[in-house]
């Protein structure tokens, strides 16, 4: 019998992948599904950007570029870290990859091994503890609960550490909860990491563009210029831009660590694609306009589901600071009976209850590891979030 290795015998496929593909399934089955599983904008690539794809192509620029990605696209994103985030930084400390998705896979596969622990604080993007086992890696949970605002303190980091720590984990904002560091809190993550110099620090900024806060957009190596040696900042293209399709993403980095990256690259990819890197570089070196009248339209449709979701008796949301999803507690349906005589054990019951039921597709909170909630996405219409939310607090009051 053919056998596959235990990288891949050991990881899930996605949950959140798996829900988007369980609202097809239902769909072609004639159901009708509000699907607040959607992990993507869903507005178009701005047009300027469009056209500089098209230009690649049609002026030949369609050829393997340098495995560390093109000179103009690295510019790119020198500038925009140093003018939006302050981040200081050479040429060579960027490196250029299929998503940042990809960036961060190839970053464990570069210093993950046997015996090396991975802190990921929960609830975390479906992702990381499974790039984290793929590469033969322990994810090492830390529960970072609502009390706390869903976010890491510097003190639980601190007794989360230990001689096989190789990297911490912060997404900022985060996927699920939308929860976002601000600068005095990244400081603080920051002077504990510095004090561990075996312990390296991934900040997933991919939805730093996509922010509501009213602190402003801050990055752990803007404020902590003297972590340069141990933190890798990643982002991309795919949320700010509407470009999750082009498969863009960067990050910065210690040069050590980056070199290590491009090797790998140089083996895997040898570059990602020449016409995105050039539609990319078009995106952070032109016109913001596009990004600030999407994150206008985000906005409004997070307050509305805030709004919404907070009037349902049983369920309770905290405001999301960026990204396009919320994470609200189910807590006050757990132990309830549905009208089919059903009991919610737990999110996962939840969840399920409301497809069936209300017709509106979500994902489990047990998913991102850490329950009883589940995240709802705002990257769809105020249509589909208002006839979700009605549908969601009808469900919930059929419950007894
Ligand atoms: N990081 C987080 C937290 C995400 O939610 C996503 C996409 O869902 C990614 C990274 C991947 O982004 P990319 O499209 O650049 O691979």
């Amino acid at each position: 019998t053919q056998k596959l290795a235990n990288r891949v015998t050991s990881i899930r496929v996605s949950p959140s992948v798996a829900a988007a593909q369980k609202v097809r399934d239902l769909k072609a089955q004639g159901r009708e599904i509000l699907n607040l599983t959607v992990g993507e904008p869903d507005f178009d690539t701005p047009e300027d950007i469009k056209q500089a794809g098209i230009q690649a192509i049609t002026e030949g620029d369609t050829k393997y570029t340098a495995v560390n990605g093109t000179e103009e696209l690295r510019k790119g994103v020198q500038h925009d870290f140093s003018t939006r985030l302050g981040i200081d930084c050479g040429l060579d400390q960027i490196c250029v990859g299929g998503g940042a998705k990809q960036i961060l896979f190839v970053a464990m596969m570069a210093t993950v091994e046997e015996d090396t622990e991975v802190i990921v604080p929960a609830p975390y993007w479906v992702s990381y503890p499974d790039m984290v086992i793929a590469n033969g890696g322990t994810p090492v949970i830390v529960e970072c609960g609502e009390d706390v605002g869903f976010k890491l303190t510097p003190e639980a980091l601190e007794a989360a550490i230990t001689p096989k720590t190789r990297w911490v984990i912060l997404n900022s904002p985060s996927n699920p909860t939308g929860t976002a560091y601000n600068g005095d809190e990244l400081r603080a993550l920051a002077a504990v990491v510095k004090r561990h110099p075996h312990v390296l620090v991934m900040c997933d900024e991919i939805y730093d563009r996509i922010w509501y806060a009213n602190f402003k957009t801050e990055s752990i190596l803007g404020v902590a210029p003297d972590l340069a040696e141990q933190a890798l900042v990643v982002n991309g293209v795919s949320k700010s831009y509407a470009m999750t399709g082009w498969r863009i993403g960067y990050a910065v980095g210690p040069k050590f660590l980056i070199d290590a990256i491009n090797k790998l690259q140089s083996q895997m990819s040898s570059c990602p694609s020449s016409i995105s890197q050039a539609a990319a570089a078009a995106a952070l070196l032109g016109p913001q306009k596009a990004v600030g009248k999407t994150v206008e339209v985000y906005k409004e449709r997070r307050d509305r589901a805030y709004a919404l979701i907070n009037e349902i008796d049983g369920l309770s949301c905290t405001l999301p600071d960026g990204a396009f999803y919320l994470y609200p507690s189910c807590a006050g349906v757990i132990g309830k009976t549905t009208p089919e005589g059903d009991t919610i054990e737990n999110d996962l019951d939840f969840v399920l209850y409301l497809l069936e039921q209300a017709g509106v597709a979500s994902v489990h909170g047990g998913a991102y590891g850490l329950e009883p909630y589940f995240r709802i996405s705002t990257a769809t219409s105020m249509e589909v979030i208002e006839a979700a939310c009605a549908k969601i607090a009808e469900a919930v009051a059929n419950l007894s």
